[in-house]
């Protein structure tokens, strides 16, 4: 019998973490977790709560506000996919526009949101069998993940991957619009104070800049067997 393990996909933004992660989970039977959805919520949540200002997070009401905010996942039973809810409510399409892009990576520097969220997702976590796709799912969320994949891609290519997506969602954006997003976030998670964007020590490299996902999934197979056997 195979043993169920915990797989922790990291990387910069876009680089098709979540499609990679998400057919892992269900070629295995497992629970899949975009972690980057959770921080996306929150963010929303703040807007929604006027807690940000000129880019800024308020302090005052900050801890209140966290409190009152539950994050989770709900399934849609029509399209059998997981979304992603803010008290209750799916917002699964408002978190993912470019006003929340933009201010997602200053959200998730505040340690207070930090700390909730990895609470949380560790929870979701402790009965393995789980691939979880965020920026310090392997170096501090589950540090001791059987297996750890960092990703990476030009950016280039991840703004032109991104922006087809975002067209195809009929989002008005351009290319270097997505470009530009994509590069202050990445500046920041990698330079943020708290569980900045790093590769985990143990974690293996896997640029998919020339690579479909069918060619990921290959890379990936050998791996995850020598885990679960
Ligand atoms: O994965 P996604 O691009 O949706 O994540 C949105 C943002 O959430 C990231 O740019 C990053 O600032 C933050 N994030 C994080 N830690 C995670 C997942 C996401 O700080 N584990």
């Amino acid at each position: 019998m195979s043993k169920k393990i915990v797989i922790a996909v990291d990387g910069f933004s876009s680089c098709g973490k979540s499609s990679f992660a998400k057919l892992i989970a269900q070629r295995l039977g497992y629970l899949y977790i975009d972690s980057g959805a959770m921080y996306r919520a929150v963010t929303l949540g703040f807007i929604q709560n006027g807690l940000i200002e000129n880019g800024v997070v308020k302090g005052d009401g900050l801890l209140d506000n966290i409190k009152r905010l539950e994050v989770g996942f709900s399934l849609n039973p029509k399209t059998k996919k997981h979304e992603t809810t803010l008290n209750g409510v799916v917002v699964e399409e408002q978190i993912r526009t470019i006003s929340v892009a933009n201010l997602v990576s200053v959200i998730a520097a505040v340690s207070e949101v930090r700390e909730r969220m990895v609470e949380l997702q560790r929870k979701l976590g402790i009965g393995k069998g789980i691939v979880m796709d965020g920026r310090d799912i392997g170096t501090v969320v589950f540090p001791s993940a059987e297996l750890k994949i960092f990703m990476t891609a030009e950016p280039k290519i991840r703004a032109e991957r991104r922006l087809k997506e975002m067209i195809e969602k009929g989002q008005e954006v351009n290319l270097a619009e997505i470009l530009a997003n994509i590069e202050e976030r990445d500046y920041l998670d990698q330079t943020r104070a708290i569980s900045p964007l790093r590769k985990a020590d143990d974690a293996i490299i896997l640029d998919n800049s020339l690579m479909t996902i069918d060619e990921q999934m290959v890379w990936v197979e050998k791996l995850i067997e020598e885990r679960i056997k």
